[in-house]
């Protein structure tokens, strides 16, 4: 029999028990602030330093915080199987730092930078590209200022093609860590299920879309991620 191709896609949720915080775990604020003042493409063209000095703040914190047993599980998995793809809603590099070589980030990266005018993006961690003044692009003659490389509201997320195979192709959809808030990213449920996969859940609290999935284990993520793979597996 042929091995069982498997899409997990994740959210917020899974890098919490490594202390980045959620969106909506309570106030529905992202580190103090409105999504709206902190995530829209309008946001940036209101008060590009104030989103710029956000963003540089979250950069920052990646050198502070490491994977959880959830995203060491994953790992595990896509070193191990041939059929295996990952999805994050993240923005942060645990997944890749647990060892997950090719997630699929759906909603950019943190590590890496956005020439505003070619739109190409480079990877700027260096200890002086992590300070609050804005940084410029290292493609074009005369070089142009940087933004995040991050899907702001409003805007389309990246690799939906691949995305949108992958997920209609599986045999088993699991979801970690999402409230089911974010579109299309809440979607994916209901293609995998319409296209036949079994759909598994893993997360604090139900989250908006609970009623897609086959299985619901409540819970933390770094405490039945691990078990729930093993089971899969
Ligand atoms: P969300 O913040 O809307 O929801 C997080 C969900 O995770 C909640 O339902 C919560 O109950 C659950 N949760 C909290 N702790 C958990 C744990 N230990 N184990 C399992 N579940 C847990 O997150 P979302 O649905 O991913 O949407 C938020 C958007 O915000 C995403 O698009 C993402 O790009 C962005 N974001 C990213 C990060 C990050 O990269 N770590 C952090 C905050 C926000």
């Amino acid at each position: 029999m042929s091995e069982k191709r498997i899409v997990v896609l994740t959210g917020a949720g899974i890098s919490a028990e490594s202390g980045v915080r959620t969106f909506r775990d309570g106030d529905g604020l992202w580190e103090e602030h409105r999504i709206e003042d902190v995530a829209t493409p309008q946001a940036w063209r209101a008060d590009p330093m104030f989103v710029w000095r956000f963003y540089q703040a979250r950069r920052r914190q990646l050198l502070d915080v490491k994977p959880n047993p959830a995203h060491f599980a994953l790992a595990e998995m896509a070193q191990n199987r041939e059929h295996f793809t990952l999805i994050t809603q993240n923005v942060d590099d645990l997944h890749e730092r647990a060892g997950t070589s090719n997630t699929i980030h759906m909603h950019g990266r943190l590590e890496t930078l956005r020439c505003e005018r070619s739109g190409r993006n480079e990877v700027r961690m260096d200890e002086n590209e992590l300070l609050d003044e804005f940084l410029t692009c290292s493609c074009c003659s005369e070089p142009v200022r940087l933004r995040p490389d991050i899907v702001w509201f409003g805007e389309t997320p990246m690799f939906m093609n691949e995305i949108y195979a992958a997920v209609e192709q599986c045999d088993v959809f699991v979801v970690v860590g999402s409230s089911g808030h974010v579109y299309p990213a809440a979607n994916l449920v209901n293609i995998a299920k319409a296209a036949g996969a079994t759909t598994m859940l893993v997360n604090l609290e139900a989250p908006l879309n609970v009623d897609a999935f086959d299985e619901v284990h409540l819970g933390k993520a770094g405490v039945l991620l691990p078990d729930l793979l093993k089971r899969l597996a």
